[in-house]
């Protein structure tokens, strides 16, 4: 069952708002569904949601569609849903009768260019004021003149021009909605506090595509708080560092009052920062029915950390696991990577002994090691960096999961061979799009890709010089910035 949280807007100009992966992730995503409804109440749009599994809501004659891209393999929905529509890739095999297409998100403010050859355009950045601009254009313009205009809007991407990432000044609170018991987080009503990290790890998009760290304001989070609550007793707190919010204490406290006043709230927290748990936090979260959480360490030796500007000591972490212990969590995901450049075997043992202290220290309490391998992005220090060798990666990782399984603790792993394919098109150029249609038509796999490599004979840069021109360069960014933060963490090594 679904609850709409605002009162839709309808109208003759069919627009499909599209998610790229199933509708159980669709109804979580807050950028997704908070866009859905910036058209939904626009004023002469008729917008419809669909997904890959869950097309139907398509309406018959389609104007435009949008992707909400997060994730660099969404381009696998995108074209399994272009596929049941019935709609070419291209946009060159397209013409004046197709609808337009265009889409946004994380993914595409990251590197746009290895979709350049599907989408009509792209939106840069905070889609909150620009998305609405966009359908305004869209809805009172013909295809062509539609397209004029939207090539003098910054944020808008297309083929040729130079782009500038749109940055909301988060005026109004970003919320859940539409509630759903379908939806990943069942009838969870988020409400995101704040937007970039002021951490600036140097691996780390969340952080560099965002710049600068915004917030909301205190009084606009309490009231969306209520009105989350007079609809739902499951509320979320969302953003890539929400501690940072300098009134996150009080956030809390607002939230644990009510829960101690007799209110029911199932609150979430999808990580802490690991240099500010505190008791009340975590006593906080644990009368808001949450028994397990997250602290992200990125490494374990203080020297890689240093480096990649993780400026966290091994006391925090040791402090940090005991206060989520001593005051009542039942466990905790230790988030880190492996293959950061310039690591060697000592790094690696580091993981071994800080293992060893934290079972030690915290008998009974439920720690588990989450290991991903370091996978270069685009716009930030390490956009030119050197990914690791995959069978150098698995070796690592085969040792570790040894070691970790004769100190009696919990490591997982994600996929190294995924994690080099999304190195691979996160630092694409146009290049790669047969390579992606061929990657998708035969399966989507990891061997797909493989095989689709042979197929299409694309290169496969594992590293930028620092002097060559980046196939993201289309975006402004302060390249001499990325340079001197890089030069300046060299230092650590
Ligand atoms: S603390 Fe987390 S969100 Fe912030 S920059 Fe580091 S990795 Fe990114």
């Amino acid at each position: 069952m679904e609850k709409l949280l605002y009162k839709p807007n309808t109208g003759k100009y069919n627009f499909l708002m599209a998610y790229p992966a199933v509708e159980e992730f669709a109804l979580a995503s807050l950028g997704y569904l908070w866009l859905f409804k910036t058209a939904d109440t626009l004023e002469g749009i008729n917008a419809a949601r669909i997904s890959v599994d869950n097309m139907s809501a398509t309406p018959e004659n389609i104007d435009t569609i949008a992707f909400s891209m997060s994730f660099d393999f969404d381009f696998l929905g995108v074209f399994k849903i272009l596929e049941k529509l019935k709609i070419p890739f291209l946009k060159a095999e397209r013409d004046e009768t197709s609808p337009l297409i265009f889409a946004g998100g994380p993914a595409i403010t990251t590197n746009p260019a290895p979709y350049e050859a599907f989408f009509d355009f792209m939106i840069i950045g905070d889609g909150e004021e620009s998305f609405t601009q966009v359908l305004e254009i869209l809805r009172d313009n013909d295809r062509n003149k539609a397209l004029e205009l939207l090539n003098n809007i910054d944020s808008v991407y297309l083929p040729g021009k130079k782009v500038k990432k749109a940055a909301s000044a988060l005026n109004n609170v970003i919320h859940t909605p539409i509630l759903s018991d379908k939806s990943y987080f069942k009838n969870t009503f988020v409400i995101e506090i704040a937007r970039g990290c002021m951490n600036r790890c140097a691996f780390c998009t969340a952080s560099y595509t965002n710049l600068p760290f915004r917030y909301y304001e205190y009084e606009k989070i309490k009231n969306t708080i209520d009105f989350g609550l007079e609809n739902t007793d499951k509320i979320a707190l969302l953003g890539a560092q929400i501690s940072a919010h300098p009134d996150f204490n009080k956030i809390m406290q607002y939230i644990r009052t009510k829960i101690e006043s007799g209110q029911h709230i199932e609150l979430g927290i999808s990580s802490l920062r690991t240099d500010s748990v505190t008791p009340e936090m975590v006593q906080t979260l644990v009368l808001g029915g949450q028994k397990h959480s997250t602290i992200a360490i990125e490494a374990a030796s203080e020297r890689l950390r240093k480096f990649i500007n993780k400026n966290l000591k091994e006391e925090q972490i040791l402090n940090a696991v005991k206060i989520a212990r001593e005051n009542g969590l039942k466990g905790l995901k230790i988030y880190s990577m492996i293959g950061i450049p310039h690591e060697t075997k000592e790094d690696i043992d580091e993981f071994l002994r800080l293992g060893k202290i934290l079972k030690s220290e915290n008998k009974g309490f439920n720690l588990e090691f989450s290991f991903s391998s370091f996978v270069p992005k685009p716009q930030t220090p390490f956009q030119w960096s050197e990914r690791e060798d995959t069978k150098s990666l698995e070796k690592k990782q085969k040792y570790l999961e040894k070691e970790f399984a004769k100190l009696g603790l919990s490591a997982k792993f994600s996929s190294i061979k995924w994690d080099y394919w999304q190195s691979v098109i996160s630092r694409a150029d146009k290049t790669f799009a047969p390579f992606l249609i061929e990657a998708y038509k035969k399966g989507g796999k990891t061997g797909a890709f493989k095989s689709a490599l042979k197929s299409t004979g694309v290169t496969i840069k594992n590293s930028y010089n620092r002097e060559e021109d980046l196939p993201w360069d289309m975006i402004e960014c302060n390249l001499q910035l990325l340079k001197n933060e890089y030069k300046r963490l060299c230092k650590f090594l």
